[in-house]
């Protein structure tokens, strides 16, 4: 049987070969074949360890410690995930120029750890590998905070200066990270193919950085596994595994092996 899913995975490499300037926008969907549990879904132990509001994170020494005990046990869920081959592809075109950077809603660092530089990554919603003084900004390293909390139980304060240390994510009530905002509107604005991957669309701003994208002219491509709200003015969307439609840019041509 004719597989039609084959063709239109075809249809996004012409795509992107066709494209120059390839923003890349993930979400939950690219990470979930890494092991990383997604939040929306039924079962997720993100249900269980529901994090903290900011609010109650700032005002409460209970909230505080609660949020740190939550945090270390999400952690212990995916603390091995490592990039899977939709990491490693998008990789590929920042690596060989094509992407200026990748924009995404995730926390886990998997985009760093393919191979991405920190500044080509833009991260909405912050990162989970690491915590920041509110106060300060100075940032503490998780393995260096673990042990003792685990051992006080008292969460952590900055030793720079005595400010509280959160975990570097974006909680619910917490403000959007203004600069990587900025950055994402920009790289929206400027690219010619934007392809989402693995994201729902549902939250904002991931709603409306493909449509600032789509109206100044880019090329939009979603693949994600379920249908999205921005379906209708896509110019192509896949329905399938992110490992699965972007594998031949890991590993075929257009891939790192490329010549020049
Ligand atoms: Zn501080």
């Amino acid at each position: 049987m004719h597989d039609e899913t084959e063709d239109v995975i075809a249809e996004l490499h012409a795509m992107l070969d066709r494209a120059d300037r390839i923003v890349s926008f993930t979400g939950a969907g690219i990470s979930t074949e890494s092991g990383v549990p997604d939040f929306r879904s039924p079962g997720s132990p993100w249900m269980v360890n529901k994090p903290i509001p900011f609010e109650a994170f700032v005002q409460s020494r209970e909230a505080r410690i609660e949020a740190w005990r939550r945090k270390f046990a999400m952690d212990d869920h995916y603390r091995d995930a490592q990039p899977n081959i939709g990491h490693i592809a998008l990789a590929a075109l920042v690596a060989d120029g094509r992407s200026p950077a990748i924009v995404t809603q995730n926390i886990d660092g998997l985009h760093q750890a393919s191979g991405v530089a920190g500044e080509k990554v833009v991260e909405l919603h912050g990162n989970g590998t690491y915590a920041t003084c509110l106060d300060c900004g100075w940032r503490h390293e998780l393995a260096a905070i673990r042990p003792v909390f685990e051992a006080t139980g008292e969460p952590p304060v900055c030793l720079m200066c005595a400010g509280l240390v959160k975990s570097a994510t974006i909680s619910f009530g917490q403000a959007m990270p203004q600069e990587q905002m900025m950055r994402a509107q920009a790289l929206a604005l400027e690219c010619d193919l934007f392809l989402v991957v693995g994201s729902s669309l549902v939250v904002f701003p991931a709603a409306t950085l493909p449509v600032i994208a789509k109206r100044q002219g880019a090329r939009l491509v979603i693949l994600n596994r379920e249908p999205t709200e921005l379906d209708p003015i896509a110019d192509l969307v896949i329905r399938a595994d992110s490992g699965r439609a972007l594998a031949p840019l890991a590993s075929g041509p257009g891939g790192p092996a490329r010549q020049g």
